[in-house]
């Protein structure tokens, strides 16, 4: 299949360097249904960048048509890959601002709905193309006064996504399960993303808190219809979603190419590519994000786990010991860490040393929790 690759330049940050992104781009760019895919916005999270490494050579093999089109961007921040600092990759945080590449998106639901009110109509298909109409023309705007290595970088990433039909953020965790963040007015109809991702996790939330890349993009449609009405029906035309590829280290070529299979059916499901797939069973139901528990550590020690990724637990249940080796008595140098809900453990932490605050685990659970409130994510 022809594959097309672009190279966008980033305005440079400093004399004598220059970075860009580069883009795969495959079938008619006016098809549909666009699926974009990206990976490596977190630049030290690599199994992304493999599995759409994988996608590519299996899309160049042409086995199969497609009607519609799809845009790859297999490292979506050269910038923070750039980002070596004493002999590791720290490619969370912006070193020149010290944002975190995947938050503070633009929040366009205003501007876009102003400058399509008095404009949409009844025709459902006529209003979402005036909505992306808008996005595109705005982020245009944006692009050429956005100053900056990392805005700039973000609004050139919405830029590239905000017509598409599905996009998919590819990012992991630190030791974890796959799991899948979609919006609550997505589900249940993006149920085929996690059963073909074999995602045991789905967490379900409209506006997490922090605007990550994938809200950005899929928030605005559900707003939009809040404020028009059901006089202009407008669709949540945009399938965004946060995919976590497991943990950190999960990186190889095996898996990555099982997961580029998952995601190659995924994409024929939803007709970007030809050839049928059966959609697999959801082998766990959605859970809100609120219902979603940080374990986190309340004194600073060395963290033993009693239970492994996986496991189903219950509230009261001991799922670590937090050991502080300098104490007086060993006996009493340890505390019992609990789970506050029932839910399977889905996430821990690689680095064994915690502090105040910091997470030890991550718990999918089923009710709401009061802890959970603001900011949904982690920093
Ligand atoms: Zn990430």
């Amino acid at each position: 299949m022809s594959r097309i690759v672009s190279r966008f330049p980033l305005p440079p940050m400093s004399l004598g360097t220059e970075r860009h992104l580069t883009v795969h781009a495959y079938g008619d760019p006016d098809a549909r249904p666009k699926a974009y895919l990206q990976a490596g916005l977190h630049a030290d999270e690599l199994p992304g960048s493999l599995v759409l490494h994988h996608l590519i050579r299996r899309l160049d093999s042409g086995e199969d048509g497609m009607p519609g089109q799809i845009v790859i961007v297999p490292s979506a921040n050269p910038v923070g890959q750039a980002q070596i600092h004493r002999g590791q990759l720290s490619g969370r945080f912006s070193m020149v601002d010290g944002t975190n590449f995947n938050r503070d998106y633009l929040n366009l639901t205003t501007r876009v709905g102003n400058q399509v009110d008095g404009r949409l109509g009844t025709d459902e298909a006529t209003n979402v193309a005036l909505i992306r109409d808008a996005f595109a023309d705005i982020l245009g705007a944006l692009a050429s006064e956005t100053e900056g290595e990392p805005a700039y970088l973000r609004t050139m990433l919405m830029r590239l996504a905000c017509d598409a039909d599905i996009v998919l953020d590819l990012h992991c965790d630190d030791e974890a399960l796959m799991h899948v963040y979609l919006a609550h007015h997505l589900w249940p109809q993006a149920e085929d993303l996690p059963a073909f991702l074999e995602s045991p996790v789905t967490l379900l939330a409209n506006r997490s808190g922090g605007d990550p890349f994938d809200e950005s993009l899929s928030a605005p449609w559900a707003e939009l219809r809040e404020r028009f009405g059901d006089a202009t029906p407008i669709p949540s035309a945009c399938l965004a979603s946060t995919v976590e590829l497991r943990g950190a280290t999960d990186v190889g070529d095996a898996l990555a190419e099982e997961d580029a299979d998952r995601l190659y059916r995924f994409l024929q499901n939803r007709g970007v590519i030809a050839g049928g797939a059966t959609v697999p069973a959801l082998s766990r139901p959605a859970t809100p994000l609120t219902a979603m528990e940080i374990v986190k550590a309340p004194l600073p020690g060395i963290v033993s786990y009693r239970v492994p990724l996986g496991t189903e637990v219950s509230a009261g249940q001991p799922i670590a010991d937090l050991i502080d080796p300098t104490a007086d008595d060993p006996a009493e140098g340890r505390i019992e860490i609990t789970a506050g809900t029932d839910g399977l453990l889905f996430a821990r932490r690689s680095n064994r040393f915690v502090w105040p605050g910091e997470s030890i685990a991550k718990i999918a659970g089923t009710r709401a929790l009061p802890s959970r409130s603001g900011a949904l994510l982690t920093p």
